[in-house]
């Protein structure tokens, strides 16, 4: 299929959330786990999320509608910033809690986590948040062209214990691409009922 995705809105404050009709899927994931890398893989265009060479710059949540199935993807703010402030930690917290919480369209939460990392503590902390609160995580093992294939299948079935889920994580490289149709068959699964 022809998809394209655009983004449409970019907020950086809880008061400027509004409810979206349309179905979502969010990405998270610790700053430079790849989120840009891949949104711009998946709309098969360079720059149209920033690809930052400082982690933990970009604080906003960004909707990008796919077209045209009509969900949206959105790009919620890296986390895990080590040179971050408590307060800054706060308030990525709140504004993530504030978009997840009640929101109906939410229909999953792609986690990106780094293939090349045994499983970090603050990931496991997003997911069983995730999971208490009845979320279906999508995990997805970025920059999977870097770690042997043995290493990766080991990760992946720490994560896919982790997270007691039937399947595997899915592999993932924005360089390569790597995984990116079934990202979209997942998505589309997802998002359109
Ligand atoms: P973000 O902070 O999560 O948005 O991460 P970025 O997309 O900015 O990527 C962080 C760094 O990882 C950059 O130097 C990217 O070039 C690199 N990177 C991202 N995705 C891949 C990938 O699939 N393979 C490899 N080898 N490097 C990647």
């Amino acid at each position: 299929m022809n998809r394209t995705i655009e983004l449409v809105k970019t907020i950086y404050e809880i008061k400027q959330l509004e409810d979206v009709d349309e179905p979502q899927i969010a990405l998270a994931g610790r700053s430079n786990v790849g989120k840009s890398s891949l949104v711009n893989r998946l709309a098969g265009r360079k720059k149209l999320a920033k690809i930052s060479s400082k982690p933990g710059k970009t604080r906003s949540l960004n909707y990008y509608r796919v077209n045209p199935d009509g969900y949206y993807i959105v790009d919620l703010p890296g986390y895990g910033y080590a040179k971050c402030s408590k307060t800054e930690r706060e308030k990525w917290a709140k504004l993530i809690e504030a978009y997840i919480r009640d929101n109906r369209q939410l229909k999953a939460v792609a986690v990106l986590l780094d293939s090349r990392l045994t499983p970090q503590k603050i990931d496991m902390e997003l997911t069983s948040y995730l999971a208490k609160l009845g979320i279906p995580i999508i995990p997805i093992l970025t920059k999977s062209d870097k770690p042997k294939q043995r290493e990766r299948a080991k990760l992946q079935n720490q994560w896919k214990d982790i997270l007691q889920q039937d399947k595997l994580p899915l592999c993932f490289s924005s360089k390569t691409g790597m995984g990116e149709s079934k990202l979209w068959d997942i998505f589309t699964d997802y998002a359109i009922d």
